[in-house]
């Protein structure tokens, strides 16, 4: 491991070797094939820094995020290279979600690692494989409608930091993931009768199941930041790899500080992402921009996050009493008071949950839309 955008422990330090071993077991996998999961950081220019994940099992790794479009030689390939592995030992990619500081160094993985399975959720797939749609459909989705952009220099930002990359498989639902060969099984549909899920025994040794070592992981789909958001669950240790899925009350910036909007998008799914890891009850929760978080801080950070969801919904609402209409743009100047904990000059952030309050409130039939453009909204 080398340079300074290196392998960080829980301190965040950039170049501090070696990370978030979990599982309680010395060496790559424990007992009854429970395996590490380590935690790569890198710095980001902006003094805030991003996370990917590696799950390290007895006989292969899954890697969890690409980063940027430089993150995988930067800092990826010396960690791998830290634990004696390298790009050939990748069996399987999670792209966790369509942001690109989590799927910008896609083209690079699959360059390095051709072998590895490329997954994600089936409705991040096309925001993930392509830049320009990420940018058309996500980051600028607010042009047409609420005449609001990006910077110029934000779009600029994420063309340099994209390489676009193709995906192998989708879920829609949940599944199962085998560390050691990258395969991935289908959770049962819901209402389906239970199976029995144990691996068939070797008869001609009549030992142990012939995949007892197997270490799997559960990939949950978790909705809200995007569509299409997954999870990773390693029931063995109690850990939960949430990436983006739930987000606080603030994104923190470099000292830890608040420094943008909580960016979830789709109500009611955030919210019933955050129950469902409330759910889970992991003892310790991974978040990309945060230091892990463990026991009782786990759950208070889930409370924190619905709590803000509550909160921005009612500053919404009380932005359109008395008979006022608003557009987004306004939305964001009425509500910010009362939730922003960010400096103002960041309060364009918001532009995505308030969107995601105003279309759940828009489908509940409590506020309405009225025409023109750009969209203003009322109370119904
Ligand atoms: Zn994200």
């Amino acid at each position: 491991m080398s340079g300074a955008a290196g392998v960080a422990g829980a301190s965040g330090a950039a170049g501090a070797s070696a990370v978030a071993g979990v599982g309680g077991a010395a060496g790559a996998a424990g007992a009854g094939g429970v395996g590490r999961i380590a935690r790569i950081v890198e710095p980001l220019d902006d003094g805030r820094f991003l996370s990917v994940f590696l799950l390290v099992g007895a006989r292969g790794a899954v890697l969890v995020d690409t980063g940027l479009a430089a993150t995988p030689e930067r800092t990826i390939g010396p960690a791998l290279a830290a634990r004696g592995l390298g790009w050939e030992d990748l069996t399987a990619v999670v792209v966790t979600h369509a942001d690109v500081d989590h799927a910008g160094g896609l083209g690079a993985v699959r360059r390095l690692a051709p072998q590895a399975t490329t997954i994600c959720g089936a409705r991040d797939r096309a925001l993930i494989e392509s830049a320009e749609l990420l940018l058309e459909r996500r980051y600028r989705e607010f042009r047409a409608d609420h005449a609001i952009d990006q910077s110029r220099d934000f779009v600029a930002w994420v063309r340099a930091n994209a390489d676009d990359g193709t995906i192998d498989a989708v879920f829609d639902g949940d599944a199962t993931l085998t560390v050691d060969d990258g395969t991935v099984t289908l959770a049962r549909p819901a209402g389906a009768a239970p199976r029995d899920d144990r691996p068939p025994a070797d008869p001609a040794r009549g030992g142990p199941p012939r995949d007892a070592g197997a270490w799997r992981v559960s990939l949950l789909a978790v909705p809200g930041h995007t569509a299409g958001h997954l999870a990773l669950h390693d029931a063995a240790s109690g850990t939960a790899i949430a990436a983006d899925a739930v987000l606080g009350a603030a994104a923190p910036g470099a000292d830890g500080a608040p420094a943008f909007a909580p960016t979830y998008r789709f109500l009611p799914a955030y919210r019933d992402t955050i129950a469902r890891l409330r759910g889970l009850g992991a003892e310790r929760l991974l978040c990309s921009h945060l230091e892990p978080l463990d026991g009782a801080a786990a759950g208070a950070y889930l409370d924190e996050s619905a709590a803000f969801a509550t909160a921005l919904e009612r500053a919404l609402l009380s932005s359109l009493a008395d008979g006022r209409e608003a557009t987004l743009a306004q939305l964001i100047a009425l509500a910010a008071p009362a939730v922003a904990t960010w400096p103002p000059d960041a309060n364009h952030t918001l532009a995505q949950p308030l969107l995601g309050h105003v279309e759940e409130l828009c489908a509940r039939g409590r506020i309405r839309r009225r025409p023109g453009l750009p969209a203003r909204y009322a109370l119904a």
